[in-house]
This record gives structure tokens, C-alpha cells and sequence, in this order.
């Protein structure tokens, strides 16, 4: 695995991290599945993501200050995310 690699992946489990803590992905109980959910307003996700940057926490020192990084990132993770759990369709099963 190339450096950029571990980096960018360091980077997007940071951005998931933020997701979870506030509740905009959740994890399905019985899979472990990554999903987003869209009754959660992303806006705190976003608040909490700059915050920390702000803060220098050290959580977010891959993103060296850089907030908008970390935004587009925390972006991306979520609009590739699933709007339910792969396997069994939780919290909406169908
Ligand atoms: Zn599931």
C-alpha cells in the first residue's frame, strides 16, 4: 500500500469518525454496515468537522488546518454512502 494511500485512508476514516459522532452515518447493529442517514441534518456533521480543525484537535492533524479539506472529504464520504445497511436495508427494511 503506497504512502498516499494510508494517507488519504487515515483521512476518510477522520471524516467517518466525525459522520458517527454525529449520528449522520450509523452502523448497522447486526452488519457493521456504514450507512448515511438522511433524517440527520449533515449540517452538524459539517460544524463539527470544522470545529475540530479550528481547535487543532488532535484528531484532525492529518488535515493541517486545512477545513475545507476535511469538509469536501466529510462531502464525499457521505455522498458515496448508502442510505441504508447493504445487507438487510436497516433502519428501512423493504
Ligand atoms: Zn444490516
Amino acid at each position: 500500500m503506497s504512502d498516499l494511500q494510508t494517507k488519504l485512508e487515515k483521512k476518510q476514516a477522520i471524516a467517518i469518525g466525525i459522520a458517527l459522532q454525529t449520528q449522520v452515518m450509523k452502523a448497522c447493529p447486526v452488519h457493521r454496515q456504514l450507512y448515511f442517514d438522511d433524517d440527520v441534518n449533515p449540517a452538524g456533521a459539517f460544524a463539527l468537522a470544522i470545529e475540530l480543525v479550528r481547535k487543532h484537535r488532535p484528531f484532525v492533524r492529518e488535515f493541517d488546518d486545512d477545513e475545507h479539506a476535511l469538509t469536501d472529504l466529510l462531502s464525499d464520504t457521505l455522498g458515496m454512502a448508502p442510505m441504508c445497511c447493504p445487507i438487510c436495508n436497516a433502519p428501512k427494511p423493504n
